[in-house]
């Protein structure tokens, strides 16, 4: 639709929703014509970019919504298998999904494109609901690799997409660092947990869901670590003050929690959150430990974060070294001037002494 301002003066063209709180998203600066051929060229755009910027994986984020110009689009490549995610009543429209699936099959040739719903979006949208399944192609799981670590996908299981591919880069760092004996604290299907099972004496595992972690186990398995990696089902706030209280010590810890401030409303309740668990993660760590921590919440700036780390570190008696700041793969674009496309936080520290 043509969006203009008070005054009458065209501003561009944008995807209107009737239902969501966000009711235009902009599109382009000036008319669109054929939406079908705008979604096709920006997708090739969109593919063109992750050759540039995505080595060392078979998965990756394709599509980026808003930061490739595709508002309301995700595309994720797991090795042979796109996921694709419709998160607006524009991109769940017919002809936006027929562009979509057809450009995928042309550039890509995957083995199958799956769809993956978010079932509270599309109520936000006022979308009738769908259920997760193929929307081309045959296949649905597979295999890929980060790192040179594999990992298994299925298509209709697992959080997000199925993975966290944003953490992709952040893996790789955090493995240089690690040593000795490592927690990794929420940590899903093993993301950060077999990263480092190649650098380290010793791995566990921490989350509250046991599927994530049965999945965590039979990665563990596809890549034979020769280290030991153990998997704890368990609240990992109570968990973090049972370890501590217990007098426990690691050498590495990994916290990635979920998004604790969904809203700005919550902001302080995510700080305290975040600060409980880096204050029990920091008395833990022995000296010359190394503290890997990670905030998804939009709402939380990278200021209010450091500022939580320090505040613990404070409380804990510890002195950190800042050895990297981090945030989200490049596959994951950040806009500049569009604050809301940046969202991961990752720092890596160092217990001094
Ligand atoms: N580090 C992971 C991603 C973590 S996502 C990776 O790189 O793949 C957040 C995880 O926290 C989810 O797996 C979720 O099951 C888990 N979780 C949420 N609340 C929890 C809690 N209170 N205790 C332990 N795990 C929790």
């Amino acid at each position: 639709m043509r969006v203009v301002d008070e005054r009458g003066r065209a501003q561009g063209s944008a995807l209107y929703s009737s239902a969501s709180q966000i009711a235009i998203r902009m599109l382009a600066p000036g008319p669109v014509e054929n939406f079908s051929g705008l979604i096709r060229e920006r997708l090739l755009a969109a593919i063109r970019y992750r050759n540039q910027v995505v080595t060392g994986t078979d998965a990756c984020r394709l599509v980026f919504s808003e930061a490739d110009f595709l508002p309301g689009l995700i595309v994720d490549r797991y090795n042979d298998v796109l996921t694709v995610q419709a998160l607006t009543q524009a991109m769940d429209s017919e002809a936006a999904r027929q562009a979509v699936i057809s450009t995928l099959a042309e550039q890509l040739s995957p083995a199958g494109v799956v769809e993956r719903v978010e079932e509270r979006v599309r109520e936000l949208e006022q979308l009738p609901p769908r259920a997760n399944g193929l929307l081309a192609g045959e296949k649905m799981d597979t295999l890929f690799t980060m790192n040179g670590v594999r990992f298994q996908y299925r298509g209709l299981e697992g959080q997000k997409t199925g993975a966290f591919l944003d953490q992709r880069e952040n893996y790789a760092a955090a493995a240089r660092y690690a040593h000795g004996e490592a927690l990794d604290v929420f940590c899903y299907q093993g993301g950060f947990a077999l990263h480092l099972a190649g650098v380290c004496s010793r791995v566990t595992g921490v989350d509250s869901s046991r599927a994530a972690l049965e999945a965590a186990e039979q990665n563990a398995a596809l890549n034979q670590p020769a280290q030991e990696s153990e998997w704890i089902e368990g609240n990992a706030f109570d968990l973090l003050k049972d370890y501590s209280e217990a007098g426990r010590q690691y050498d590495t810890i990994v916290l990635d929690p979920p998004a604790f401030a969904r809203s700005r409303k919550t902001l302080d309740t995510a700080l305290r959150g975040y600060k409980e668990l880096n204050l029990r993660a920091l008395k833990m760590l022995r000296p010359g430990g190394v503290l890997v921590t990670c905030s998804c919440s939009y709402h939380v700036s990278e200021g209010d974060f450091l500022e939580t780390v320090a505040s613990a570190a404070l409380d804990a008696r510890r002195t950190l070294r800042l050895i990297e700041k981090r945030g989200q793969g490049r596959d994951h674009p950040v806009l500049v001037g569009v604050p809301e496309t940046s969202y991961l936080k990752c720092l890596i520290l160092q217990v001094a002494g």
